[in-house]
């Protein structure tokens, strides 16, 4: 099936009570025990599973055609349960323009439980090569990057980590599995923020792996997930879900507002340089284009002049709201360098655009107006 309709099939929760279409929430904590001891539907307690999580899990692995999924409480759950999974003494490689909360979540917590990070620049597979040590188990990759829409080459980098008994992972937010689909392309893990364009309207936090074999290592994601209880609610699990039927639709959508936007943007005079994937100048054009499905809705630019300048430009957007996160319906507009702190490496003069579902004109006349002297 393609993605549209399986946005649809695989969020539909069979209700055998009483027949409803749309999916019921189960609020229970915990489900009922038969005299033999067994549990009739196979739930017990829902830090350890719950109907809603399910059809979300199920749901999420089948989009990103893997064995099996896991939900989570927030992307950054997600990301935690993952390097949980390792032992101490392994080493991870991360790429230096990564989502900054997972490489300072190593560098601030897991450096105390003995993992080791090396950052390296991704669009060059040979920095991996280089940086591989007897101890890796884990390549980590972000593509597109963030901020800066840095393309990796997901299958040239999985087939140098298992060259060497690591496993590649794919930080997949940013593109969806509208636009990328990583275990195609020969990454082990899919990982999600589904805060992001699953949910799709700012209004729920949630995380997700998706494993391509449901192994050893699937089991050990499944008894992290169940002892930490770092899951979503019933609720939340509802709310992502419903998004995900729309999400095929959204981001298609989106892509399109993006890809116009970007082409605007390159040619206008107070723009120094467009990052969007999609556009042919991009460094990593010729892989992003054999690699994506879709270019994606994330963009970032750098304007001529300094911070201040960017900062001023935030404020004269009307239709761009100056707020941090991505990948809902409304645009939204972020001087990244200030958010990062003085240790980032992103370029002052730099935002992040997060396009939306609003009419692209608008859109267009909005910058427009915002970069007029
Ligand atoms: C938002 C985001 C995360 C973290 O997800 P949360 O749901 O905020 O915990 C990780 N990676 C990327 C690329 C993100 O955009």
């Amino acid at each position: 099936m393609r993605i549209e309709t399986l946005a649809i099939t695989s969020t539909r929760f069979e209700d055998k009570n009483a027949g409803s279409v749309a999916s019921p929430i189960f609020l229970s904590t915990t489900f009922e025990r038969e005299t033999d001891g067994s549990y009739a539907n196979g739930y017990i307690y829902t830090r350890a599973d719950n109907p809603n999580r399910q059809t979300l899990e199920k749901s999420i692995a089948s989009l990103e055609n893997g064995a099996v999924g896991f939900a989570f409480a927030s992307g950054m759950q997600a990301t935690t349960a993952l390097f949980q999974s390792l032992e101490p003494g392994n080493h991870i490689i991360t790429p230096n323009d990564a989502y900054f909360a997972t490489n300072v979540l190593i560098q601030e917590v897991f450096s105390r439980w003995g993992l080791e990070m090396t950052m390296v620049d991704m669009t060059n597979p040979e920095n991996i090569r280089a940086a591989i040590r007897p101890n890796t188990r884990l390549v980590w990759i972000e593509t597109p990057s963030n901020p800066q829409l840095k393309i990796s080459d997901i299958t040239a980098i999985a087939a140098i980590a298992h060259e060497n008994d690591a496993l590649c992972v794919v930080d997949n937010t940013w593109a969806s599995p509208v636009g990328q689909q990583p275990l195609n392309l020969d990454a082990d893990i899919v990982m999600h923020s589904t805060t992001k364009y699953f949910g799709g309207h700012s209004d729920v936090l949630g995380g997700a792996l998706v494993l391509k074999k449901d192994n050893e290592l699937a089991q050990k994601l499944r008894d992290i997930q169940k002892l930490t209880g770092g899951v979503p609610s019933p609720f939340d699990c509802w709310l992502i879900t419903r998004g995900i039927k729309t999400l095929p639709l959204r981001v298609k959508a989106q892509t399109e507002n993006a890809y116009k936007l970007s082409l605007f943007l390159e040619n206008h005079p107070e723009i120094e340089a467009v990052h969007y994937p999609g556009l042919p100048s991009h460094p990593q054009y010729a892989i992003a284009k054999k690699q994506m499905l879709g270019f994606g809705a994330m963009l970032s630019v750098q304007v001529k002049g300094n911070e201040q300048k960017a900062m001023e430009i935030t404020g004269k957007l009307k239709l761009f709201t100056t707020a941090t996160s991505l990948g809902g319906v409304e645009s939204l507009v972020e001087h990244r360098k200030s958010v990062e702190g003085i240790h980032s490496s992103t370029p002052e003069n730099l935002l992040r655009v997060s396009v939306g579902l609003e009419n692209i004109d608008d859109m267009i006349e909005d910058w427009n107006n915002a970069l007029a002297l």
